[in-house]
């Protein structure tokens, strides 16, 4: 064992530097909570190659004075905080007096400051060590320059990532304090390139200069006080849920904070909108009194410690519950639901409805809209008998589908009604629920095809006319790039000549007539999105869908309709459409006494 050192302070500031330091972002983030502790409102960060090489935040708060700027970089100085009490009542977004030393310990730093915007002064440091301390031209507030993070501990720079995964680390700390602070503009730009360039402004003209148009009408206002908790911000819709955990910020008293317990309080508001592995997007200000928590518990100051967490839980829960009331109205209550599809989806030997083979229909290709059709415009082959069915027989017959039980579809009693060919109207045990068949039809339709593409794919049906389509040259190498994903959805295609192809083979549950134009929307989407990933395959799934479903206008039969009612409820999403429009509508029978003012 080698002799006991006191270790000298620039490598203790080292060692302290790898707690709060840790990445450019971290540099980021520190240098801007400083800029709005000193009241600035308007910062500007400039990146160069991820922060590999220059981190520069400039800002017109309220500057430092001469003596300061020196004793700003040594360990535990801060004018933040002054005795033990203040601990229990931190205000300010730093208070530790660690951040500056510690960037200064591993990196070469500059900090130019002024108080009165007339002198300024400017401190070099390198690695720890002061360099100068001369007085500059003057500007108003302060500039911190940090070149080369790491350049003198070789152990951490190795670990920096490529520039343009810290570049995204530092765009996601940006969104974040942007969001977190609408009175304040911020400007990011990255290789002399604009990455963000944001105004003094309200939350949620925020939330659209940083997200884009889309998510202007797809967030909902939450507001909620329950002494000693108030709540505010915004929450997503269905429209604005991903599958990644990325745009989620819960800010408590203006800190941004991880707090897995209160992100699961928002997700369980959601209930069973949303399932496993999908993450709303949300922008929560919580306000609760300092004394009930405590953020001094990691240098990141991240975490938060809560003399009572499960308060705080229930608090978001309900006032998140309450914003979503309208969504979660449409969704019947499954306690008094309890519905029971007509057939068990597991049991595939039972006797379908029409012997061991499914009706093959087969439409003329000019035939008209599915809702205008009679039995003369249909061809059909039966592999058992040759007994005319119903177009719509379709829904209920698809060689996908779990077989429907002769007994069960004469057991059925309950009524379905359905009006102006549009809608289906069901009671249940809380009141009655209506359906918009069209949207239903393509939530099913959307959700086979998806596991369709993911899967084996669905059986092709032969056509009797073919098809020919003849594409550009550009679009005909497009459609070869994505053919296997066409054939997932059950189109069989040929090369028929140049540029030309042949289709054979349709989509099981195909509208006819609509599989040339399904075609042509597919590729038009590949070109405009040019890869596949998940949400083109959702694209092909909800074209497909959208095409396919059965319209409003077309009359359903009986059995159609509990087959369509069946089928969603055994969707994973059964109330919102690919598009994110409502399925069902739910309204209960204390609705309509109040509405008949029978209290
Ligand atoms: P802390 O923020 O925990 O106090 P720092 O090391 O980050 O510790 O900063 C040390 C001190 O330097 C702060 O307390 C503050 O007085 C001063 N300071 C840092 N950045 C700024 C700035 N942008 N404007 C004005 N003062 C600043
Ligand atoms: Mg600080």
């Amino acid at each position: 064992m080698n002799k006991i050192n006191q270790l000298n302070s620039e490598l203790i500031d080292q060692i302290a530097a790898g707690e709060v330091i840790d990445r450019p972002a971290s540099v980021v983030k520190e240098l801007i909570e400083n800029s709005l502790d000193a009241n600035a409102n308007l910062i500007e960060v400039h990146i160069t190659r991820g922060g590999h090489d220059l981190i520069q935040i400039c800002d017109n708060g309220c500057g430092i004075n001469e003596e300061d700027i020196r004793l700003a970089f040594k360990r535990h100085t801060t004018s933040k905080i002054g005795i033990l009490d203040d601990l229990n009542d931190i205000k300010t977004l730093g208070f530790r007096g660690e951040a500056l030393p510690s960037i200064a310990s591993v990196s070469r730093m500059s900090s130019r400051s002024s108080l009165d915007g007339k002198t300024a002064f400017e401190i070099i440091i390198h690695g720890g060590k002061e360099i100068s301390f001369e007085p500059k031209a003057s500007l108003k507030g302060s500039n911190f320059k940090v070149k080369n993070l790491f350049y003198n501990v070789p152990a951490r720079r190795k670990f920096l990532k490529k520039p343009e995964t810290e570049q995204r680390n530092i765009n996601k700390i940006m969104r974040s304090f942007m969001l977190s602070r609408p009175d304040v503009a911020f400007r990011l730009i990255s290789n002399n390139k604009t990455v963000y360039d944001v105004k003094v402004q309200e939350l949620s003209k925020r939330i659209r200069s940083i997200y884009g148009s889309a998510f202007d009408k797809n967030i909902l206002p939450v507001i909620m006080e329950k002494e000693p908790y108030y709540i505010s911000g915004f929450v997503g819709n269905l429209s604005l849920v991903r599958r990644r955990q990325s745009e989620q910020y819960l800010f408590l008293n203006g800190r941004k904070i991880q707090n897995k317990l209160l992100n699961s309080a928002v997700y369980s508001a959601y209930q069973s909108l949303i399932k496993r592995g999908e993450y709303p997007f949300f922008t929560l200000f919580l306000e609760i009194p300092n004394s009930a928590f405590d953020v001094n518990v990691h240098p990141s100051k991240l975490e938060v410690r809560f003399i009572n967490e499960w308060h705080v839980y229930h608090f978001i829960k309900s006032a998140i519950t309450m914003v979503l009331q309208d969504i979660l109205k449409v969704i019947p209550d499954y306690k008094s639901f309890n519905y029971k599809p007509s057939f068990n989806p597991n049991q595939t030997s039972e006797l379908p409805l029409s012997g061991n083979s499914y009706s093959k229909i087969y439409f003329d290709q000019k035939a008209p809209h599915r809702g205008e059709l009679n039995d003369n415009n249909l061809n059909i082959r039966n592999n058992n008998d040759n007994r005319l069915e119903s177009a719509h027989m379709r829904i209920a017959l698809k060689s996908t589908d779990p077989p429907v039980h002769k007994s069960n579809l004469e057991s059925i009693t309950e009524n379905i009604w359905q009006i102006h060919n549009k809608y289906l109207i069901t009671e249940i045990k809380s009141g009655l629920i209506i359906i918009d068949q069209h949207v239903a039809h393509e939530r099913i339709l959307f959700e086979e095809a998806k596991k369709a593409i993911e899967g084996n794919g669905f059986t092709s049906q032969t056509i009797l006319f073919p098809q020919t389509i003849k594409l550009l040259p550009e679009e005909y190498t497009i459609l070869i790039d994505i053919t296997h994903y066409l054939e997932k959805i059950g189109f069989r295609l040929r090369e028929f000549g140049k540029n030309t192809i042949i289709i054979e083979g349709v989509p099981p549950d195909i509208n006819w007539g609509n599989e040339n134009q399904i075609i042509r929307e597919i590729i038009d989407q590949y070109i405009s999105v040019k890869k596949i990933d998940p949400t083109f395959i959702d694209q092909i799934a909800a074209l497909y869908a959208c095409k396919s479903a059965i319209k409003a206008g077309d009359p359903l039969k009986h059995t159609e309709r509990r087959n369509l009612i069946d089928r969603l409820f055994m969707t994973d999403h059964p109330y919102y459409c690919p598009h994110g429009r409502p399925i069902i509508i739910n309204l209960s029978l204390d609705e309509l006494d109040q509405r008949f003012e029978r209290h």
